[in-house]
């Protein structure tokens, strides 16, 4: 909780009632397992291959629909191959970024899903 008087708490970035947005400010007990100054990334916690990881903006955006930020879209992009390499899936890798109620998406701040470490068929479920 932010409490300086200039801003009331309201912080335009995060979302206070946001999962991924406590994870990235810490209030949420989480392994980071890559970093830089935009993202952060970790395991899934219900992992559907043996390697699950979600790749996140620290900053809140809800999904693809609500996100306009053109630098942030190629750096998650760029994170996700980063996450991938630093894990050893050159054999190859799927991303997945589940947008609203029939893309699958249950938690509202963009993540890119990186599965690894099987082979992945198409087309998905
Ligand atoms: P979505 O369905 O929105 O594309 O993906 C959300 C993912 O977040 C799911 O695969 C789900 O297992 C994962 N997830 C939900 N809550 C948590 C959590 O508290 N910690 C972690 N590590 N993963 C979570
Ligand atoms: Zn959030």
């Amino acid at each position: 909780m932010n409490d300086s008087p200039s801003n009331s708490g309201l912080d335009l970035d995060s979302d206070s009632n946001c999962i991924f947005c406590k994870i990235v400010k810490k209030e949420m007990q989480t392994k980071i397992i890559y970093e830089n100054d935009d993202f952060i990334a970790f395991n899934d916690i219900k992992p559907v291959s043996p390697t699950h990881i979600l790749v996140i903006p620290k900053k809140h955006y809800k999904n693809l629909f609500e996100a306009n930020d053109k630098d942030m879209l190629g750096k998650l992009l760029l994170a996700v191959k980063e996450v991938a390499t630093e894990k050893g899936l050159g054999e190859g890798f799927r991303t997945v970024i589940n947008t609203g109620d029939n893309g699958g998406q249950t938690v509202h701040h963009i993540h890119a899903h990186v599965l690894g470490g099987r082979f992945h068929k198409w087309p998905p479920g």
